[in-house]
């Protein structure tokens, strides 16, 4: 598969829906050295340069570390190195959802509201964070993708059968990572298919 970087960049191209790296389970990390400091500079640069952008896991930004990124406003900023994800409680909350990897594509997504994760922080010291609203939905998103899931896989065959033969058609189709800067991204992100 292509791949379309900008010259100069700084910022990491993002892993298109399609991309095997998608669908592999992360690695867990046993070394907490500088690079995966550098992972996780890296996951957050990428992420910013994204309105939309909330969470970040490695895979998409190809890497095969069980890292993610989250901010989600306020104070829920941050990093989980091995993330697992327990689900609290029985309620669940429909919501927009969206992926930086499948870029317009907007799903009303029923999800656990309260969830905690636990993990590592960048030192390996280990964390949980309970969350609600945003935040679990981003946990669960992301904790998913590092799984080797996508959000799509929540919903009925109908539903992706019919985002796959969307996705098939769009401009991106087969790039395997595209710079989120580059106008083929930011137009595929105005699409605001589906929602
Ligand atoms: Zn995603």
């Amino acid at each position: 598969m292509a791949e379309f970087r900008l010259p100069g960049t700084r910022c990491e191209p993002v892993t298109l829906y399609g991309n095997p790296v998608l669908r592999q389970p992360a690695r867990p990390v046993t070394v907490f050295d500088r690079s995966v400091r550098k992972l996780v500079d890296d996951l957050f640069r990428t992420m910013r340069e994204i309105e939309t952008g909330v969470g970040l896991a490695a895979n998409q930004i190809g890497r095969h570390e069980a890292v993610f990124v989250f901010d989600c406003g306020g104070d829920n900023v941050g990093c989980v190195v091995n993330p697992r994800i327990e689900l609290l409680g029985e309620d669940l909350e429909p919501g927009g959802e969206g992926c930086l990897s499948l870029p317009g594509v907007t799903l009303l997504t029923e999800r656990h509201s309260r969830a905690r994760v636990t993990g590592a922080d960048l030192d390996g010291t280990p964390l949980s964070i309970e969350a609600s609203g945003l935040l679990a939905r981003c946990f669960q998103h992301e904790t998913h993708h590092l799984e080797g899931r996508l959000y799509i896989d929540l919903h009925p065959a109908e539903v992706r059968d019919a985002v796959d033969a969307d996705l098939r058609s769009s401009e991106w189709y087969g790039t395997a990572a595209i710079d989120p800067r580059s106008p083929v991204y930011l137009r595929a992100q105005q699409q605001d298919r589906f929602s």
